[in-house]
């Protein structure tokens, strides 16, 4: 039977316990967490004391430094990724990063060369290609059960403001990557439209700033059509007071698909709507999975540098033509 991976953990914020560690958990006769690392010292202390008393440090070159380490998690401000996982690499370490890559397409453009410089596995952490939502609903557009798609809109309204636990970072509110909050949740999104239709050929975008609590963007309405011929619309709204929904709509010539909180709802003309509720638990347990199978068993990876350079791409290109006020071929 193959040991587990012995991990370490840098970064000990919200992703890192709310998100990581519960999938963590899950898999411990695959991964071992065996040290974590925080620059503050209390946070470090508290995430090290959850994992179950693991020895923790303040310096990431510290726990780079472990032997013992296989592999390492990063859990940082968009702004470090970069950096990061460069030493990690240098370190022998394979590297989960979180998305999005990098914090601007020069940075994540040289992170693409690292393939060909390490041996290691390299992998980024977007749990919504894992998402057994869009698993679902890619094979059910593939089996025409709504006929041709040709468009799909997805509103994400939703108010994010100052008590909201991820406004309550700094590095957020002081973001030193263009788009704020819409880079950072939007690249998601577009990971998922990206599989689900097929690479994104033009664009352009609105953006707006209706509340500048919480960074210099919080409104992107981006216009799209993809190499499927599907036309889109992508508004990411977190300035929506009161109204709430995150919906995608797909249209095909026989019939739609609305998702909704795990639900594919399927309608046609005439005859009853049908409902499927998906067992979708956020995709990051299939992403630790993935990330395991590409250390232990050589076995491709789906989430690499390639797939979320693309995505990061074309969510700043998109807010570029906000800028602009022309679209872009991407
Ligand atoms: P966070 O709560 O601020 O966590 C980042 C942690 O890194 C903080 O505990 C921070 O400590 C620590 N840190 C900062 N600089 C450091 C350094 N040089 N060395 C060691 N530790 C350092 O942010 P988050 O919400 O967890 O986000 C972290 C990453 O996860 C981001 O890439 C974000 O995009 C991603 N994320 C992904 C999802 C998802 O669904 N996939 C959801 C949320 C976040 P201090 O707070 O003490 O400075």
């Amino acid at each position: 039977m193959d040991t587990p991976i012995k991990l370490g953990i840098i970064g000990c914020g919200i992703a890192a316990r709310d998100l990581h560690l519960p999938a963590l958990q899950k898999l411990k006769h695959k991964f071992e967490i065996v040290m974590v690392c925080n620059h503050t010292e209390p946070k470090a202390r508290a995430f090290a004391e959850l994992v179950g008393g693991v020895p923790y440090v303040l310096d990431y070159h510290e726990l780079l430094q472990q032997k013992d380490v296989e592999a390492v998690d990063i859990v940082l401000p968009i702004h470090l990724n970069y950096q990061v996982t460069k030493d990690a690499l240098e370190a022998d370490k394979h590297v989960l990063v979180e998305k999005p890559l990098a914090a601007n397409l020069t940075e994540a453009s040289a992170m693409l060369e690292f393939e060909d410089r390490y041996q290691r596995v390299m992998m980024v952490a977007e749990n919504f290609r894992y998402r057994e939502t869009f698993h679902r609903l890619k094979s059910r557009l593939q089996s025409g059960e709504i006929g041709a798609p040709y468009s799909v809109f997805w509103n994400v309204f939703h108010l994010v403001d100052s008590s909201n636990k991820y406004a309550q970072t700094r590095w957020r509110i002081h973001h030193q990557y263009p788009g704020g909050f819409i880079t950072d949740g939007g690249v998601h999104n577009i990971a998922a439209l990206r599989y689900l239709f097929g690479e994104f050929i033009a664009g352009n975008a609105f953006t707006r700033s209706i509340n500048p609590e919480i960074g210099k963007l919080d409104t992107l309405s981006f216009q799209f059509k993809t190499e499927q011929h599907v036309n889109g619309v992508f508004n990411v709204f977190f300035s929506s007071n009161g109204y709430s929904e995150n919906r995608v709509i797909i249209l095909g010539d026989r019939g739609s698909f609305l998702i909704e909180d795990n639900t594919i709802l399927w309608q046609r003309s005439g005859l009853p709507d049908q409902k499927e509720q998906i067992d979708d638990d956020g995709g990051y347990i299939e992403e630790f999975l993935d990330f395991y199978n590409g250390i232990r068993h050589q076995k491709m990876i789906s989430s690499d540098f390639r797939e979320a350079f693309r995505d990061l791409e074309i969510i700043i290109k998109a807010l570029e033509t906000a800028d602009s006020g022309l679209s872009v071929r991407f």
